[in-house]
Order: structure tokens, then sequence, then C-alpha cells
């Protein structure tokens, strides 16, 4: 994907340029609780900004499914992001019509509009071509920043461009450039740690990413999938076993590329997943009937971190226990500590990694913090992002 970006734009000056933002950030009382994904945006906005653009941001924030929701108006996200530009700056209450037309085309004193949550109209989620047609028509120019949403056609991330130049932010570009470079040209050895709930959601990474990778480390309860197709007795472990099959497919297709997978050799059983039952660490091959795996063992430990020592690239996507709960949590805690040590170049993806590194603290040590969990792992399963594709062709 060659796709232009806002760099290679050289003339800014007196545009009104639209930028999809992904402002959908947790919000708890009335307190934003992380701001990363409004910070995440700053150096686009800036960029505008700083050649005499005009920003006109838009962002959907929770899913009020076409219904104006007050609790869900910008309102917050506004008075944040006032705080962080050092432009002026105005939250206009909705994100088309006529009014919104009239501020944006009079208020040239303002130059950053926030518009008013996306989702509020179901033509956003239809990507609805009126609809993408009236937003587009606020703008001379689109830049696409959002990558928490380029996994989705929506009228805001995908119709619009039908209307306007399009081209990549700053955000987005460092997306790309992280997962691209990764996966089109590592630096070798490259090595990919997968863990989570399920083989499932995660069979077309795995698939993708046995290609590309050096080595596998599958962790978290998917390996317990892993290790019942290889004839392991897992105990009350979640597994599926309708997907064993698929599982050894893997497997084989790794010996026959001559990839290395690495599995647990043993692991953190209890018979309560909430941290208050009997804990035992346990080779693979003897997992009582009654218990379950919730963490990887010492030994599965030391070899990860092996692999890590050596590796020049990583992605990591999925906790490799019940991280949630401090008894489960030591395997995924240490993994996020050896990669933040490593030499090796880092790459996070997926809600729940980026949580446990959140909480390790490490997360200023990783090269990479992918802020699109769906979107990071459809591109780590090789498809089309529609938000990115439509994106104008560099040419
Ligand atoms: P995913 O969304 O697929 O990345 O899965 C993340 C979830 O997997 C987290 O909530 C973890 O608690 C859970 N998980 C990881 N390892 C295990 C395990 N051994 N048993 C049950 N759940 C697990």
């Amino acid at each position: 994907m060659h796709k232009s970006s806002i760099e290679d734009l050289h003339d800014i000056k007196d545009k009104k340029v639209l930028i999809r933002v992904d402002f959908n950030v947790p919000i708890q009382d009335g307190i934003i609780t992380d701001d990363s994904r409004i910070k995440a945006a700053l150096p686009t906005l800036n960029y505008i900004l700083e050649r005499g653009g005009t920003c006109i941001v838009a962002t959907h924030l929770g899913r009020p499914k076409g219904q104006v929701i007050d609790e869900l108006r910008l309102n917050l996200i506004a008075k944040h992001l006032k705080s962080l530009i050092h432009y002026p700056m105005l939250k206009l209450n909705d994100c088309v019509g006529d009014s919104v037309q009239d501020q944006i085309q009079n208020r040239t004193d303002i130059k950053v509009f926030l518009l008013e949550n996306l989702r509020f109209y179901n033509e956003e989620t239809q990507n609805d071509t009126k609809f993408a047609k009236q937003l587009a028509s606020l703008a001379d120019i689109f830049v696409q920043d959002a990558f928490g949403v380029v996994h989705r056609a929506h009228a805001s991330t995908e119709g619009v461009s039908q209307f306007l130049p399009s081209f990549s932010g700053l955000l987005v570009n460092k997306e790309l450039n992280y997962l691209q470079g990764a996966l089109s040209d590592p630096k070798r050895p490259f090595i990919a740690i997968v863990g989570g709930a399920k083989v499932s959601t995660k069979l077309g990474v795995l698939k993708h990413l046995l290609d590309k990778v050096d080595e596998l480390i599958i962790g978290g309860a998917m390996a317990f999938t892993f290790l019942k197709a290889l004839g392991f007795n897992v105990g009350k472990s979640l597994c599926e076993d309708d997907k064993c099959d698929i599982a050894l497919e893997l497997i084989e297709k790794a010996n026959q590329l001559n990839k290395h997978i690495i599995l647990p050799k043993d692991v953190v059983v209890s018979d309560d997943f909430k941290g208050n039952g009997t804990i035992e660490i346990v080779s693979v091959d003897a997992i009582p009937a009654e218990m379950m795996g919730l963490d990887i063992g010492p030994v599965s430990l030391a070899e990860i971190k092996q692999s890590l020592e050596k590796a020049q690239t990583v992605i990591w996507n999925g906790p490799l226990g019940v991280f949630e709960v401090d008894a489960f949590s030591n395997g995924t805690c240490e993994v996020a500590r050896a990669l933040a040590d490593s030499a090796a170049i880092s790459i996070v993806g997926g809600g729940d990694s980026v949580a446990a590194v959140n909480k390790t603290g490490v997360s200023d040590k990783m090269d990479h913090i992918s802020t699109g969990g769906g979107a990071c792992l459809e591109f780590l399963e090789g498809k089309t992002l529609p938000g990115i594709a439509c994106l104008k062709e560099r040419v």
C-alpha cells in the first residue's frame, strides 16, 4: 500500500481539512480516564494548524445507534482538546447541516472545529452516500487519522473519500510504518507472541503470521486447544474442541515451513479463575482433571525470555494468562517486562495486551503500541482495511 500522506501535501494554507480521528475515549463519572487517543491525534492537528490550515475534527463516541444521547455529546472531549491545542477552537452541536456549514464558513477566527458525535446519525455506520457528501462538503481535503476505525467502511472513514482528495494522517502513518514494516520487511529473527481467549478469533492472525515470522509463541487460553490437539489432557482449561483440527494443521504447516511454534511447557492451574482457590504449577502433561490452566509457568516463561533475547522484531497480540487477576498475571507481566527490555523492535497490538503493558508500567519502553485493537487484528490477518484502501494512491 503506497498511499498519499498529508506530508505529500504542499499547500495546506487556508484549506479546510476534515480529519477523522478516533476520540472514542473511556469516560467514567464525567472524567476521561485515558486520553491517549486524543493525544495521539495532536501531531496531525498541529501539522495542519502550523501550515495555516483549518481543522474540522470528526469522531464517534460510544454507541448511540443513531440517537442523540446527551451523555455521548462531545462536550467533555471538546474541553479536554481545548486544553491541549493552542489555537482558537469551537465545538459544534451537530456534524452536518446548514448551521454547521455556516459556522465553518463564517467563523474565520476559529482554527479547530470539533463536530458533534458522528454516530448520532445511523447514516454514519450505514456508509450513506448523502451523509458522506454532506460531511465532505464542509472541507477541501480529507485526512484519515482514526486508525482505530479504519477496518470499518463508514461514511466518515470511507464514504467521504469519494468526494474529497484523501490522505493519511501522521498517526495512521506511524501505525502502518510499524505494522507494515514488520510484516513486509522485518529485521530477523521475527517473533510473534499470540495469546488471548480463543483460537477462533485469532485464527486469521495465526495463519497469516505463520508465513511471515521465524517463531510463533502461543499462550493464553488458546494454547490449550493446541495442547489438546497434541494429545495432552487439559483438564477444565478453556479449550475449543472443534478447533483442534485447525490447530494441528497449523502445527503441521509450521513444520513444513521450518518455523518454530512454542507452546507452554508448564502452566499455573487453579480450580477458581478469580484467584481464590488452590493454585499450583504443573507440567502440561500433568494438568489435573479438575483444574484449569490460567497462566504460563516459570519454565515456559524462561523459554520465551530466551527467545526474546535473540529477537530483532516482536509483535505481541493477546495476554498469556488471565492477567486481570493478580494471581495469574505474572506470565503476561513478565513477558511485557522482557519485551520492554529487549533490543527488538517491539510492537504491541490488541486491547488486552495494551492494557497488560500499561498495567506493568512499561508502555513507554515499547517501540509501538497500536491505537486500534480491531484494526490491528485485521491488519495482522492480512485483510484490506477500507479506511486505508480508499485513500489516494501516491504518485
Ligand atoms: P482476547 O480478547 O482474545 O485477546 O482475550 C483476552 C482474554 O483472554 C483476557 O480477558 C484474558 O483474561 C483471557 N485469557 C487469557 N488466558 C486465559 C486462560 N488461560 N484461561 C482463560 N482466559 C484466559
